[in-house]
């Protein structure tokens, strides 16, 4: 097995005919979207929608990289649709708010069904043995990965191996967080689902990424580029290179050259020289839920780094209890009053954090306790 090939190609801006050049030169670096789609084959295109949120947030996978990808397989003779299971709403509704069922709409695309599922097996699995797939990914010959390059307190980054979490519907997700709360197991799981999966393209759009409070309450970030490959480790590693992250802190990297699913240390960068931002900001520590291996509940509580509210912020919306997977709830309304700001017990809490994933008002951040700091030092 020679290198991964990544095209790295700079794009300023979302402008469409420079992302559709964009899209096409990439294609063209790695021998042309007929290298990836065959004529008459079913592709669901998977964007970035984690949740209902502009295009301008950076929280979404923009909808001129979309289009610009869909073009350029509908060109090979390609039947697309398109589809996510978001974290918090429904696809229709996620997808108009971040322009990706305008975009699909336009070209033709139809909406996938990604709220339903069926169980599928997978006796390779390192870890998972059975997933249950969205039926928009099973009815499909092949898929196309469309991540966004992102800051995550879970996995450190979101890009090319966490996009395809997507494709399990609903609250099927949180089942995996608490099945596997350490962070080390819940990536062999990604890599498992995206084995399983086996993206034939990922297109990640790193033309403006989200730095800070990822992947939802962070900031745009201006980056410029999009980063190609058939090969979705090797993207996520160069998405954390251009983060100025170490991708061996980052479990879906590691756990991905790992099980074999791709290359992070062997790759052939093609096109332009991926950018390096120095001051990216992002958490550049080790990924810990468990308090760095001590694996008790002491240990957890007191240094496990845990999600905190900014009381100032919190409009009481809520929906950091409905998405907590926990029962009963690790983050609840203190005594059933839904007029103060939610609390935390830390003791029940896995550090999922999918509460600071989802809190629209950016009033959760995730912080390390004094203890857990001192010990880092
Ligand atoms: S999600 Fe955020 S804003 Fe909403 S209740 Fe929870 S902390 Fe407050
Ligand atoms: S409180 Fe937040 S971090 Fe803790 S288990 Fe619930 S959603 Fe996850």
């Amino acid at each position: 097995m020679g290198p991964a090939r990544v095209a790295v190609v700079r794009c300023e801006t979302y402008e469409q005919a420079a992302v559709d050049d964009a899209v096409a030169r990439a294609l063209a670096l790695l021998g042309g979207a007929g290298r990836f789609v065959r004529p008459g084959e079913r592709i669901v295109l998977k964007p970035n929608l984690l949740v209902a949120s502009g295009p301008d947030k950076a929280v979404t996978t923009h909808p001129a990289v979309f289009s610009a990808v869909a073009r350029a397989l509908a060109a090979e003779d390609a039947v697309l649709t398109w589809g996510d299971s978001p974290g918090f709403g429904s696809t229709g509704g996620v997808g108009r708010r971040a322009g990706i069922a305008q975009a699909a709409a336009a070209l033709g695309v139809a909406e996938a069904d990604f709220a339903r599922g069926r169980e599928v097996s997978f006796p390779d699995g390192a870890l998972v043995k059975r997933f249950t797939i969205a039926e928009g990914v099973l009815a499909a010959d092949g898929l196309v990965s469309l991540p966004k390059l992102k800051t995550h307190a879970l996995t450190r980054m979101t890009g090319a191996v966490k996009n395809q979490f997507g494709c399990v519907p609903g609250m099927l997700k949180g089942e995996f967080h608490t099945r596997m709360p350490d962070v080390e197991r819940f990536c062999t799981m990604l890599v498992d689902l995206n084995r399983l999966l086996a993206p034939r393209l990922t297109v990640m759009d790193a033309i403006v990424a989200m730095e800070g409070n990822g992947p939802r309450g962070g900031d745009p970030r201006h980056v410029g580029v999009l980063l190609v490959s058939d090969d979705p480790v090797a993207v996520d590693a160069l998405g954390c290179r251009v983060m100025a992250l170490d991708p061996d802190l980052v479990g879906t990297v590691t756990e991905g050259e790992r099980l074999g699913l791709g290359r992070a240390h062997d790759i052939e960068v093609v096109g332009d020289e991926p950018p390096v931002i120095a001051d990216f900001v992002a958490n550049r520590s080790r990924a810990s839920t468990t308090g760095g291996g001590i694996g008790n509940a002491l240990g957890r509580r007191l240094l496990a780094p845990r999600p905190f509210i900014i009381a100032g912020r919190c409009t009481r919306c809520g929906t950091c209890v409905s998405v907590c997977p926990v029962e009963p709830k690790a983050v609840d309304w203190p005594d059933g009053d839904r007029a103060r700001v939610p609390e935390h017990d830390y003791d029940a809490c896995i550090r999922c954090y999918c509460c600071q994933e989802m809190c629209p008002e950016r009033a959760i951040e995730v912080k390390t306790p004094p203890l857990g700091r001192l010990i880092r030092r």
